[in-house]
């Protein structure tokens, strides 16, 4: 964490009432300074939790007792690391090109000399296309988990996983599109939405082989109607299981004219079956925000899961978190010790989905939670 003492941003187009160029002033004092380990703590060992001991966090301290001057335009007010440009060479000086990973620097919003007071107290910005001695950077008003976690979840899944895996995911600020809301268990500011990040959106053996740099062209297979054990796969679900165009679910489900409705900005995916389609599954034509019912729509902040029950089977399409209790429904229901398969996942907007196939005898029941009652 790099710690800046005095950065002073002057911004010609943001005025006072007099008419002068706001300077805006941020400083990182003794006490964010003594602050920060309890705070690198708590996130390393989020980190280290949510991503099964995959991934080890550890900081490194850097303080800037210089005062730091940087023009900005626009509405630019906030410390951005590459327009320091030279002034960052003298306390770098003995900084080896890949010391570390990633930079976070952090210094507080202050007030302005004479001038209103800032109206920002906590932000933060990933700049993600900014490599500094062989590392990436993020700026920070303060060393709290949720805006550490966030900026650094922004490299993550927006810049790092196409660098290096050629795969775009679910980006950083789709939080609403996967459902989840600011403070979801009563964590503060999507935390809840970090943790599952971790946890299921970046599975555990990319954690084994990530890296911020190195391509790993790891190897990605085609769609081929073939069933998979999600034991097997779950770990690096996204490279071990075949990703499915909408083309192919149409074949897997023999919908011919299925189509899939998942806009960005939006929390639902809608399977639309098709005129005439063999449908014997509950089959709704719109989605609304109160929508909780099992059928072809999944409203991502009520449910887990939208079903299509076809000729060809019957298929659920689950979101990420919760495909370990879908494969084990029959387990639950006391019908048999064997998981239920999985087939490849779906991606459409931001939203992935993973298939499952549940017992082509089973009636669809009237809600989810039915899924998992006894067959007794
Ligand atoms: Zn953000």
């Amino acid at each position: 964490m790099v710690f800046c003492r005095d950065v002073r941003v002057v911004n010609k187009d943001i005025q006072d009432a007099e008419g002068r160029p706001v300077e805006f002033v941020f400083r990182a004092t003794d006490e964010d300074i003594a602050k920060a380990p309890a705070d690198q703590k708590r996130f390393s060992d989020f980190v280290f939790a949510c991503t099964r001991g995959a991934m080890q966090v550890e900081w490194t301290t850097k303080v800037i007792d210089d005062t730091l001057r940087q023009e900005a335009t626009g509405k630019g007010w906030f410390l951005q690391p590459k327009a320091l440009g030279a002034q960052l060479d003298k306390p770098f000086a003995d900084w080896g090109d890949g010391q570390v990973d990633l930079m976070a620097f952090l210094c507080r919003a202050a007030v302005a000399p004479d001038r209103a007071p800032l109206k920002v107290t906590a932000a933060g910005v990933a700049w993600t296309k900014w490599w500094f001695k062989g590392a990436k950077t993020l700026t920070v008003t303060g060393a709290s988990l949720d805006l550490l976690i966030h900026e650094w979840l922004h490299h993550i899944f927006d810049s790092t996983l196409q660098e290096t895996e050629g795969l775009t995911l679910a980006i950083m600020h789709a939080s609403g599109d996967l459902g989840y809301g600011k403070t979801d268990l009563g964590w503060p500011s999507y935390v809840a939405h970090y943790r599952d990040r971790l946890r299921y959106y970046y599975p555990r053996d990319m954690w084994l082989r990530w890296s911020m740099k190195e391509k790993h062209d790891t190897p990605r297979g085609p769609f081929s109607d073939k069933p998979y054990a999600w034991a097997d796969v779950k770990d690096d679900c996204w490279f071990r299981l075949p990703q499915l165009s909408v083309a192919d679910l149409a074949r897997l489900t023999g919908l011919e004219g299925l189509a899939v409705d998942a806009p960005k900005g939006k929390g639902y995916t809608l399977f639309k079956p098709g005129a005439g389609a063999e449908l014997t599954s509950p089959r709704i034509a719109a989605i609304d925000d109160g929508e909780a019912a099992l059928n072809n729509g999944l409203n991502w902040k009520r449910e887990s899961t939208a079903v299509l029950r076809t000729p060809t089977g019957h298929w659920l399409f689950v979101k990420p978190d919760l495909v370990d209790v879908y494969v084990d429904m029959r387990k639950l229901r006391g019908e048999s010790e064997r998981p239920l398969p999985v087939y490849g996942w779906l991606l459409e907007g931001v939203k992935p989905l993973i298939i499952v196939k549940a017992p082509d005898d089973l009636p669809v029941p009237s809600n989810e939670r039915s899924y998992f009652a006894s067959s007794q």
